[in-house]
């Protein structure tokens, strides 16, 4: 069994590796330690290894997780967010990865106490059970986000198809950068969109080399849990 320490040596010379290949530097990419399947222990040890984002998919994962390390992390809920868990979560977090629809839009405003720095989820690859807006609805929405004063476009966040094939997946990362660009040269103030959630235990490599500014790493890192290894 690994430890996180010798996880996150090995992923972070991967980082290093992908950075140099895209000339790019390594501070502009965050790790998210996704902790979504392992126990509150394991989340601590991530702490204790100098990780700070922790990223969590469920309510009650994330406020039991944040009862005991608190602000020692910086919180990102990554699953997709039913409307009538906002009012548990919204407070509780500093990034929102999943805003894919108005009417969540609608609640965050209504829950929210402060601004919530929010990733529009992008379905690039269009695969039918993934959550996510389509590539042409995304800068339509984020225009229609005007009227709601809580939410902070800060990037866009995707998940790449789960498949072999390296091309596949730098394809929906390619076309993640790009619609990023678009978003940029709108210069709406309310979406900067400066950032790139992109890349999992399995592509943070190719996400890398692509632009992402923020790696989700569950697996690869911290395990899960009954297999708390690779
Ligand atoms: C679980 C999850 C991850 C991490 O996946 P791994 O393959 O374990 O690294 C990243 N992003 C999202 C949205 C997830 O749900």
């Amino acid at each position: 069994m690994k430890t996180i320490t010798e996880n996150l040596k090995n992923i972070q010379q991967h980082i290093i590796d992908a950075a140099e290949k895209a000339q790019r530097n390594t501070e502009d990419v965050q790790i998210i330690a996704v902790t979504k399947q392992v126990s509150i222990e394991r989340a601590q040890e991530a702490i204790s290894n100098g990780l700070r984002h922790l990223g969590e998919n469920r309510p009650e994962g994330l406020i039991a997780k944040e009862e005991v390390i608190g602000k020692q992390a910086i919180w990102h809920y990554i699953g997709s967010l039913q409307t009538r868990k906002v009012r548990k979560v919204i407070n509780q977090i500093d990034y929102l990865h999943s805003l894919d629809r108005l009417s969540l839009a609608e609640e965050i405003e209504k829950r929210a106490n402060q601004v919530v720095k929010c990733f529009v989820q992008v379905n690039v690859s269009e695969e039918e059970a993934k959550h996510g807006l389509s590539v042409e609805e995304t800068i339509p929405f984020i225009k229609d986000l005007a009227a709601y004063s809580k939410i902070q476009i800060v990037g866009l966040m995707t998940m790449a198809p789960n498949t072999e094939d390296e091309e596949i997946i730098r394809y929906t990362f390619k076309g993640l950068k790009k619609l990023q660009q678009q978003v940029v040269d709108l210069q709406i103030p309310y979406a900067p969109c400066s950032e790139l959630s992109m890349g999992m235990s399995n592509d943070y490599a190719i996400a890398i080399e692509e632009g992402a500014t923020f790696v989700r790493i569950g697996t690869a890192l911290v395990g899960s849990e009954g297999s708390v290894s690779e």
